[in-house]
């Protein structure tokens, strides 16, 4: 029996359900009951009445947050090392210190963060969100975490300060795109429409014709007329994208535009997590209370 029987077989005995972020290996996705961003994975779960067991192929922050928002549910990551450095850039002992230093501003943490963050923050975003929750605020400055690419692009649309703890936080894979590599594929390309990811630079930005979470870059992909699209994020969107959209042509605009950590959850992985019921992830109660509150005003914002 194939491993992916095995797995379906598996999951079935112990009403799970496997839920695979985009950036996710093929082979992964197509195992998958649900594939999506955090927050739709993590809505997902929620949805699911069903399912006793979840497993959350994709990074740390992510399982933790479906374990926030699923008390009651067992929420497996199949990889202990798979952690977003990211969500590792912010540590709860730096918010702290700069919300002593600027008193009354609010602030607002991207979801790629660690739980014990999420519990010193107002209010979470997500990159799909993000305008919308700043724009929420009356404040014209705003605390923010951790990616300054992501605050940059917020604040040239909301025209509010963002002040980014840590100063200069980053995601190791978005950072790898540049844009001479989009202009050279466009010289190839020149009908080619271009898509990326507001973690990339504000370079990348200003090459784009579209600027948008993974979610969103789905729904453009499926909207525009273009028959070519060049996309700027994780190489894993481009599985769902083509079989989203067969008769498009997608191509990355860095080959190697590989995270490593999502890459960790592996078949063999899922599998070994839904047998032994492994690697649980637990939440101290205190700060899944706090950084529940975080993710539930972001959701309430969005209804
Ligand atoms: S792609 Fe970047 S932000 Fe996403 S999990 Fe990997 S390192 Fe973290």
């Amino acid at each position: 029996m194939k491993l992916a029987e095995k797995i379906d077989r598996i999951k079935k005995e112990k009403k799970a359900i496997i839920l695979a972020h985009n950036y996710q290996r093929p082979e992964i996705q197509d195992i998958a009951d649900y594939i999506g961003d955090s927050i739709e994975l993590s809505r997902k779960a929620m949805e699911e009445k069903e399912a006793e067991i979840i497993v959350f192929a994709a990074v740390d922050f992510m399982a933790e947050s479906a374990a926030i928002l699923n008390p009651k549910k067992k929420v497996l990551l199949p990889s202990l090392g798979a952690r977003c450095p990211m969500a590792q850039m912010l540590t709860p002992a730096e918010i702290k210190r700069y919300k002593k230093r600027y008193p009354n501003v609010p602030t607002v943490l991207y979801v790629n963060t660690l739980a014990s963050s999420k519990a010193q923050c107002d209010i979470c975003c997500t990159s799909a969100n993000a305008v919308e929750v700043v724009k929420s605020f009356k404040s014209d400055i705003i605390l923010f975490g951790p990616d300054r690419n992501l605050a940059d692009y917020i604040s040239e649309i909301t025209q509010k300060k963002l002040i980014t703890i840590p100063e200069w936080g980053f995601c190791p894979t978005h950072v790898l795109f540049q844009p001479e590599d989009v202009i050279f594929l466009k010289k190839q390309y020149p009908d080619a429409k271009v898509m990326v990811h507001p973690e990339c630079s504000s370079e990348m930005r200003k090459v784009a014709d579209f600027v948008g979470s993974t979610s969103k870059m789905c729904n453009y992909a499926k909207r525009t007329n273009a028959k070519t699209i060049i996309v700027g994020t994780e190489k894993g969107l481009l599985h769902r994208l083509k079989k989203e959209n067969p008769n498009k042509k997608f191509i990355l605009a860095y080959d190697d535009a590989v995270c490593p950590n999502m890459k960790l959850i592996t078949l063999e992985k899922v599998y070994a997590s839904l047998k032994n019921e492994q690697h649980v992830i637990n939440i101290p109660i205190s700060i899944a209370r706090k950084a529940r509150k975080s993710l539930e005003k972001m959701f309430e914002l969005n209804n």
